[in-house]
């Protein structure tokens, strides 16, 4: 398939680009390099370095088969405080994107989407029937494209596939994780390791958890980039499916520091801190629909895993 990849130049955004390209389609990335990198782009892909908004529709009149639309603004924290450069940035910008697919008759779309959507959550593990409440405005732009999307493929047609994802980790050989302002735990843990972080400090001891850590669902990201493989092919036209993607099982912030010290051989010195706003306490997915629909299988469920390819990524950009 001829594909347009928006954000492609950032972490899980380079993983589904080189994925693809593996997998034999033509790929075009679109990335303002805003926060992605332009030697993360895979090699065998046509960059384009522009704002989504401004040119999809110049972009998508030479004629495609589908959008994987990863660009976004994504920190939660700055939502918060600037919620214009997320409103304009996610719901306008993608609003835009969905005109353009559907004036030049681009037939399927695969959209980043979020476990941000459901908020605090009311049971675990989190289906795609949960109540979807965000707490912050990260999470409430992307609920609103989801919508725009049902709207969209609902009246004209259009084949799309929403991915929620859960707490994505891990990468997939030279492409990984690698933002400016790092606000995840795994990149932090392992820039203790490597020296560039005193500590790491954990956010809250005393959550109703087993250790009063948070606990999240880590996925690998080629696991994630393989779902939106399998997306691409079962869209149907007309449907919006909506997936968890997560792999069902949690860990809390201790556990994913122990795994850095074993997998780093680094003591990482922690400290407890004061909570983060908008955290919930227990984040899990259930992607039962994905396994069952999409027949898509994660085969990276073991946190050390994870966490040792994050590591030789990381070790590899301090070479
Ligand atoms: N966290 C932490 N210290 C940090 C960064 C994150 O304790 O320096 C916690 C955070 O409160 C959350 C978990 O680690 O409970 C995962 O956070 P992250 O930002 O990686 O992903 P999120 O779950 O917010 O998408």
């Amino acid at each position: 398939m001829k594909l347009l990849v928006t954000g492609g130049a950032g972490y899980i955004g380079s993983v589904c680009a080189a994925r693809l390209v593996e997998s034999g389609h033509e790929v075009t990335v679109l990335d303002d390099l805003s926060t992605g990198h332009a030697d993360a782009v895979p090699d065998g892909c046509r960059f384009v370095q522009a704002d989504v908004g401004d040119v999809a529709g110049s972009l998508l009149a030479e004629g495609f088969d589908g959008v994987l639309h990863f660009a976004a603004k994504s920190l939660v924290g700055e939502s918060m405080q600037d919620p214009s450069k997320y409103w304009h940035g996610n719901v306008i910008t993608s609003v835009r994107l969905l005109d353009a697919m559907r004036e030049h008759g681009v037939p399927r779309l695969v959209f980043s989407s979020t476990a941000a959507t459901y908020g605090e959550p009311e049971s675990s593990p989190i289906p795609e029937t949960a109540l979807t409440r965000p707490t912050n405005t990260y999470g409430a732009t992307k609920l609103a494209i989801d919508l725009a999307i049902s709207g969209y493929a609902a009246a004209h047609g259009l084949a799309a596939v929403s991915l929620r994802y859960f707490n994505v980790a891990g990468a997939h050989g030279r492409f990984g994780e690698r933002h400016t302002v790092e606000t995840h735990l795994i990149p932090i843990v392992l820039q203790v390791a490597l020296g560039r972080r005193q500590q790491v400090q954990m956010y809250g001891d005393d959550w109703p958890t087993e250790d009063g850590t948070c606990v999240r669902d880590y996925i690998h990201v080629t696991d994630l980039a393989d779902a939106h493989l399998l997306a691409l092919e079962h869209a149907t036209a007309g449907e919006h499916q909506v997936y968890n993607l997560g792999n069902g099982t949690g860990f809390s912030v201790r556990q994913v520091i122990d795994a850095c010290r074993e997998v780093t051989g680094h003591p990482i010195p922690a400290e407890v801190a004061g909570r983060r706003a908008g955290d919930p306490a227990t984040l899990v997915a259930s992607s039962e629909r994905a396994r069952v629909e999409l027949g898509w299988k994660p085969s990276t469920l073991d946190l050390a895993t994870i966490v040792r390819d994050a590591w030789e990524f990381t070790r590899s950009r301090q070479a």
